[in-house]
């Protein structure tokens, strides 16, 4: 009998599926959310968010609340962060995905998001993981900065034992005695987490390796190992970015990764979403193919 026990993988080998406006998390379809650090102004998201949508983004990220090393640090815009994101899904359509740090935020956060997020540094507040099991709302629960995989799954089990059946765990790298990345990413604990529990597991390869460079082969490799879904910072232009800007890819690496993903996806018997553009192409690309093969010069 594991210690966990409704994170436990069933003798059914079922597998929770988790839908939030029209995205289903553990199921077939690859699941990527995307977007910046943290919300920093309300053009700028929106801007950022309509463009992430055109790449084929499912979800939108970006922290009202950070949860920052520095007291003096940049810590987010707190209740107008929320609105900006409120916005920011009325206008994409895209549901959105954002952090909470303090349960008396419940109801401000569930009102602008879909998805509530637990940062690595809260992995263990308890009381935290209890209050988002009476959320009403998916949790997703990242991986403490040293936890161990159990460690990870029991978290999960607080909040499932408290009557949120809908957790996504996510793999954002762990503290190891490597300081040439930010975090040392464990791709083994996807297939692991998989094999052990029935909950999507999804990969933060931007928080795993807090180098822009890196994350494209590291998403590469999450899918690769059977990730459902992968989060991504994106930021219009990092080098002004208020948090994580070395870490944050531009719009057109967003882009460029997402077609890098399909093949491995595919690979791995997973489906993409086509891109607005790219379904636009191919309907353009159908309907040739049709006119051609109706005209008479085809019989
Ligand atoms: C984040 O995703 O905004 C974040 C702070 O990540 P982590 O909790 O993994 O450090
Ligand atoms: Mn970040």
């Amino acid at each position: 009998m594991k210690s966990y026990k409704l994170a436990a993988r069933t003798c059914s080998g079922e597998r929770t599926m988790i839908r939030v406006g029209e995205v289903t998390i553990g199921g077939p379809e690859l699941v990527v959310i995307a977007g910046p650090c943290a919300v920093e102004g309300r053009e700028a998201y929106l801007q950022l968010a309509l463009q992430l949508k055109e790449m084929g983004a499912h979800l939108l990220r970006g922290g009202a609340f950070k949860p920052r090393t520095s007291p003096y640090s940049f810590k987010g815009l707190g209740r107008e962060g929320l609105e900006i994101l409120a916005e920011a899904r009325r206008v994409t359509g895209l549901p959105v995905v954002t952090e909470i740090l303090d349960a008396r935020d419940l109801e401000a956060v569930s009102a602008c998001a879909d998805i509530l997020q637990v940062g690595s540094r809260n992995m263990q507040n308890f009381t935290l993981l209890q209050e988002l099991g009476r959320a009403g709302r998916p949790v997703l629960l990242k991986r403490g900065l040293s936890a161990t995989i159990e460690e990870w799954l029991l978290a999960a089990e607080y909040i499932l034992a408290a009557g949120n059946p809908n957790v996504i765990l996510c793999e954002r790298g762990i503290r190891t005695f490597e300081t040439a990345t930010r975090n040392t990413v464990d791709i083994g604990a996807v297939p692991l987490v998989r094999e052990l529990s029935h909950l999507p597991v999804i990969v933060d390869p931007s928080h795993a390796t807090g180098r822009r460079r890196l994350v494209p082969p590291v998403a590469r490799a999450a899918v690769a190992a059977g990730a459902d879904g992968l989060m991504i910072e994106v930021h219009q232009n990092p080098d002004l970015a208020l948090s994580d800007g070395p870490q944050s890819l531009h719009p057109e690496g967003f882009q460029k990764l997402m077609q890098e993903l399909r093949p491995i996806a595919a690979a791995v018997g997973r489906e993409v979403r086509l891109s607005k553009k790219e379904n636009n192409q191919l309907a353009v690309d159908t309907a040739a193919t049709r006119l051609l093969s109706d005209s008479p010069g085809d019989i």
